[in-house]
């Protein structure tokens, strides 16, 4: 699946407008945080400080939404560096694990089937690649809940020789022909509160990394992403 000239000028131009409007939130969520420190000693008296610190909580929350969407939506030139693939999955898993287990979904890591392998990346940014496929993944099988099924995520890494995929395959709902027409297109979304960003942005990013994206799925059976990397030389590691 290419990713066309046109959408790449979107993501570039949504870049530019959602470095502005991230920039205009900021300023008074740190006005709101500002009074809100200054009134915590009086919420403190009322016995009220759990108020404070939600409210705090919840600034920083909207904080890093928007650092995340400023740095997702502006996919830059990668600063890579060598990691072992089994520890980068371990980490992005360990972040996801509260999510799936409020969902009542599975998520298995199969590293220790792993040989262990090395691969040049971004780490922010192949983070949230995979934090993408797997909340759409959750998000997959959320819709589609079948009580007689457990909604199971799998994830592992494989080496071919030449290259290194990382496999992540959910038993959600699947897509129909026309989303996987359209998935890495940018604002392509099925989802009503979706943005339609995760897949374009994650294609992207794959991209300037040298690696590709590719999708296989079946309505009602589920989908497997797979992320292909180059692999790297025993000497470069
Ligand atoms: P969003 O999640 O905001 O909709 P994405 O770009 O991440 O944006 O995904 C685009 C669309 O691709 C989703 O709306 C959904 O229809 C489809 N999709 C992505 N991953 C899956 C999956 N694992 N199972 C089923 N559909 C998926």
């Amino acid at each position: 699946i290419e990713q066309t000239a046109y959408q790449n000028d979107k993501l570039a131009m949504l870049g530019k407008i959602s470095a502005s409007i991230a920039h205009e939130i900021r300023n008074p969520l740190t006005s709101i945080r500002g009074f809100i420190q200054l009134l915590r000693p009086h919420l403190v008296s009322l016995g009220k400080d759990e108020y404070a610190r939600i409210i705090l909580t919840e600034i920083d929350r909207a904080n890093d939404i928007i650092y995340e969407f400023l740095n997702s939506s502006k996919p830059s030139a990668p600063e890579t560096k060598i990691v072992s693939v089994s520890s980068l999955l371990k980490e992005v898993v360990l972040l996801t694990e509260s999510e799936a287990l409020m969902k009542g979904c599975q998520i298995n890591l199969h590293t220790d089937k792993t040989p262990p392998a090395f691969i040049s990346v971004d780490v922010k940014q192949i983070k949230q690649v995979i934090l993408n496929i797997i909340k759409n993944a959750l998000d997959a099988i959320n819709e589609h809940h079948d009580e007689n099924i457990t909604g199971m995520i799998d994830i592992s890494a494989r080496d071919t020789g030449k290259h290194i995929n990382i496999c992540i395959s959910d038993n959600g709902g699947g897509m129909d022909q026309n989303t996987l027409n359209h998935l890495f297109n940018p604002f392509f979304t099925t989802k009503e509160s979706g943005t339609g960003l995760g897949l374009s942005v994650s294609y992207s990013i794959i991209r300037n990394h040298g690696g590709t994206i590719a999708v296989d799925s079946q309505v009602g059976a589920g989908t497997e992403f797979v992320i292909t990397f180059p692999k790297l030389d025993v000497s470069e590691v």
